[in-house]
Formats: C-alpha cells, structure tokens, sequence
C-alpha cells in the first residue's frame, strides 16, 4: 500500500490510498457524471447499504447525484462521515465510491452496550460488473491498513446481504465475522484488531498490572498469583468473582456490567467497563473466527 501523505487526522487531511488495483481518493464534484453509472446500475442497488439514508442510495437522475456527491463533500467538512471515489486502475475507470465513519453508540451512562460501537462503519458501493473478489479484496485490504488508525477504533463492520455472496466470501476470507453472532445487526460483518495476545494478557478487570505500583516489585500480578496481589489485603474480590462466574474477564459474564463492577473499576478508570465491553467482543469475534463460513 502507498499512503500519499505523512499521517495526520483524516479529517485535517482527506488522504489518498492505492495498491496496484485500486486507488481510494478523495470524491469531487466532477466525479458526479462517472458515478451516475454506479449509482444507476439497478444490478448493484441490491448491494448497497442505505441503511439510516434519508434518501435512497440508488439515483435515477443525473442530478441527484450531483447533489449527493455535494452531499458527501459537505459531510467531510462537517466530519460527518468521509466518501472516497473508487478508481479502477487497471480498467482506468472509477466504479464507485466508499464511506466510513466512526460509529459510537452508548447508553445513558456513557458505557458502550453490545451494539457495534468503537467501530469504522464501512459502506462499499460498487458498479455490478466490479462486484468481484479481486476488486473487493483490493479496497478491504486497504481499509485494513488505514481505517482503525482513521477513524480511532478497534472494530470494522461492513453489511453484505445474503444474496451479496461474493462479498460474504471475500468478507469471510479475510476473516470477518457474521455480526448477528455477537451483536444485534443482521447482514452485518465484523473484525477487529485486537489481537487475542491481547485478550489473553487482560485481567478480569480489564485493567493492566503493568500499570500498578506493586507490580514487579512484590506482586507478580493477578493472574499468577490467583488473586492475591500485594494491593488487596485479602485477595482481589473483582478477580474471585470472575473466577466463581466462569469468566475470563468481567465483560464475559453473563452478568456483565454488574452495578458493583462499575462502582469499583470506574474508581481508577472511567473508561474501564468499555475497555471490557471491547476485549469481550474481541475474544467472541475470535471464537466466531474458529468456525467461519459463508
Ligand atoms: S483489580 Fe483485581 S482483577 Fe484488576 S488488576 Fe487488580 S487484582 Fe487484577
Ligand atoms: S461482571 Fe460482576 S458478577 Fe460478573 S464476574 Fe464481574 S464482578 Fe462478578
């Protein structure tokens, strides 16, 4: 991959990405006319996301999508959402564009809950006759590279329908999940970047021991030392609970966030239950990776 630029936030900077098939650029107004072909394409509307669209995703008249293609700048500016055109370079024609944002749904509380969140939504729109798995592997392993950088996240999601069945299988290939499995999002298909290196080293808590004062010094940490670390005088509750629950962290309990978890991890970290709504979802999303199928 070529990034064109030395990285700063994307919404400061609307960089360019390319691999040998496929150039990912910033969209134009002039780009309206090529696009129209896409977006007239009755063969691809069936692939298209428009889900929480006010308008439809697929235009019939030339107009219309010079006034989406304004639509999208207009977005960038406001850093609502950021459209990329999609250059065939091979072919040297542009077959359609691509969204993403950084989606962050939480409750009343400011936690995260089991809806997708901390995630680049990506939507991939593209002229039927590049519906294939060559093309849609080249722009997923671009987004890869860039998105969780981009959009500040752990999670990439992206819908194929059921009758979008090259897209499921690149998507499966590459290791995405069907999201429905582990979140309320039907068609939905997910990855992450947290790696299970990572899920392993986490403590029941979430928290890091590494962090800690004692540890090293005279504690090896939680894990080794069952739940007798230096700074609990009688154990750590948080640890034997996990253990008495069957949960490798606190996030994988059924009962997960208990009230009494929240008073005690938001005392040393206010972002701790999503750090632990976070590596939950990881550790399912590699579980779904054993048994993936399209
Ligand atoms: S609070 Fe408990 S679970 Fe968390 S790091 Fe300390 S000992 Fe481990
Ligand atoms: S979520 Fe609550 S009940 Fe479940 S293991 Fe953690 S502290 Fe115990």
């Amino acid at each position: 991959m070529i990034t064109e630029s030395a990285k700063k936030d994307i919404y400061e900077e609307w960089r360019s990405y390319q691999n040998e098939l496929i150039l990912l650029r910033p969209i134009v107004q002039s780009d309206a006319e090529a696009l129209f072909q896409t977006y007239s394409d009755k063969k691809s509307w069936e692939f298209f996301n428009c889900d929480n669209f006010l308008f439809p995703c697929y235009l019939e008249k030339m107009e219309h999508m010079e006034e989406t293609v304004s639509y999208y700048m207009k977005a960038y500016s406001i850093h609502e959402f950021i459209r990329w055109t999609i250059v065939h370079k091979k072919d040297g024609k542009i077959i359609g564009t691509i969204e993403n944002f950084h989606r962050d749904v939480r409750n009343e509380r400011g936690d995260h809950t089991n809806a997708l969140t901390d995630t680049a939504l990506l939507r991939i729109d593209l002229k039927s006759e590049y519906e294939t798995e060559e093309v849609i592997s080249s722009i997923l392993d671009l987004v890869e590279d860039t998105a969780y950088e981009d959009f500040h996240c752990s999670f990439l999601a992206t819908k194929a329908v059921d009758t979008a069945l090259v897209r499921r299988k690149v998507l499966t290939e590459k290791g995405y999940v069907r999201a429905e499995n582990i979140a309320p999002l039907q068609d939905y298909y997910v990855r992450t970047n947290i790696t299970k290196e990572q899920v392993k080293n986490a403590v029941p808590c979430g928290g890091e021991c590494t962090g800690c004062g004692h540890y090293a010094k005279d504690c090896e940490g939680c894990r080794k030392t069952d739940g007798k670390v230096a700074m609990w005088d009688s154990g750590c509750e948080i640890y034997r609970c996990a253990k008495e629950h069957n949960a490798y962290i606190c996030g994988l309990c059924n009962e997960f966030p208990c009230n009494w978890l929240r008073s005690q991890v938001t005392r040393w970290d206010k972002e701790g239950i999503n750090t632990l709504w976070k590596l939950a979802l990881a550790s399912r999303i590699h579980e779904a990776q054993k048994n993936l199928s399209v």
